[in-house]
């Protein structure tokens, strides 16, 4: 189904899983069990990353190919970086075949251990070149949105002109990259009514697992982390389980507020976790578990 159909008819619960790397999940199977066991939820759509570069490619559609015999809805994330308009032709009809509906189309970053023979940006610059060729193909278009600046842009204004020149090349809604403060999102979400843009932005929530994690990730996302969470790292930061069980109330309540503030949609990232995450969705009293 198409995820424009979905929010056009309710406020939207998703996840993203990422390909998993060949030692790990030779068969896909581990995978697979995640997101079997996601299924209790009834997700509105699960999205499948993309490695810029396209090493994990076969593997992504693979697991497009799992979540559609599992009836739930794909998203395939695909990547502008390192692909030829030819490579993407090939991967667009692929998708098709299979039944995707659904693109969030992205730029992608050069991965640091990818050493590229050329330019890494081959037939397209930015990720509204990717929207743009694809947008004939009649997929549903997602893009991705920065509630606190991508790392590159001059401000957040300029994020938001991308964002309505995305809208205009056909992208359909947003998804958030991650942020642990719903004030921040909150603003963001105004600035972007006030600047004209309507679609839907589904916020980015990532469980907090580890704290050794969170701080490589605020890292390199540069999010801001609030008073409250920064308490949470340091006083559990020795022990997984006490850290998980409060990183799962800090996710859950955040979900609340976002939703009661009339929150779109809400993606979780799930590491390709499944307990922890339906642990969340049910303390955030969103979904419950189908038996
Ligand atoms: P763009 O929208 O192209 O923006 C990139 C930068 O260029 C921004 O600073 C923007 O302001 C600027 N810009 C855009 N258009 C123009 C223009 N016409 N002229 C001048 N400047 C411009 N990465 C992956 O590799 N694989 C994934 O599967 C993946 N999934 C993601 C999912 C989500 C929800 C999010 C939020 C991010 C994801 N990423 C993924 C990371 C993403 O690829 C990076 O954040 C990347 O740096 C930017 O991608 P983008 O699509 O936002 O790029």
């Amino acid at each position: 189904m198409r995820i424009d159909s979905i929010l056009q008819e309710r406020r939207t619960l998703s996840f993203e899983v990422f390909p998993p790397k060949q030692e790990h999940d030779e068969d896909l199977s581990g995978i697979k069990k995640t997101l079997t066991a996601l299924t209790a939820v009834s997700p509105d759509f699960v999205s499948v990353t993309y490695g810029a570069g396209g090493h994990n490619r076969p593997r992504a559609l693979d697991i497009a190919e799992i979540v559609i015999s599992l009836e739930m809805t794909p998203l395939s994330h695909l990547t502008a970086v390192g692909y030829t308009k030819e490579d993407t032709k090939r991967v667009t009809g692929a998708l098709s075949e299979l039944g995707v509906e659904n693109v969030l189309a992205l730029r992608g970053d050069v991965p640091a251990e990818m050493k590229f023979p050329q330019d890494p940006w081959v037939d397209f610059r930015y990720a509204l070149d990717l929207a743009e060729f694809i947008a004939p193909k009649r997929f549903c278009l997602g893009g991705a949105a920065y509630p606190e600046k991508h790392p590159e842009s001059p401000d957040s204004a300029w994020d938001v002109e991308i964002m309505s020149r995305k809208e205009r090349m056909g992208v359909r809604f947003f998804i958030t990259q991650l942020f642990f403060d719903n004030d921040v999102f909150f603003k963001f979400r105004d600035a972007c009514r006030g600047a004209g843009v309507r679609a839907p932005i589904i916020a980015g929530i990532m469980p907090i697992f580890k704290a050794q994690q969170i701080r490589r990730i605020v890292e390199i996302s540069g999010c801001s982390v609030p008073a409250k969470l920064e308490a949470i790292l340091d006083r559990y930061a020795g022990d997984d389980a006490a850290m998980e069980n409060a990183g799962s109330d800090y996710a859950a309540s955040q979900i609340v507020e976002l939703w009661n503030g009339g929150v779109d949609g809400v993606h979780l990232y799930t590491m390709n976790k499944s307990r922890q995450v339906l642990d969340i969705v049910a303390r955030s009293g969103l979904r419950s578990a189908k038996n």
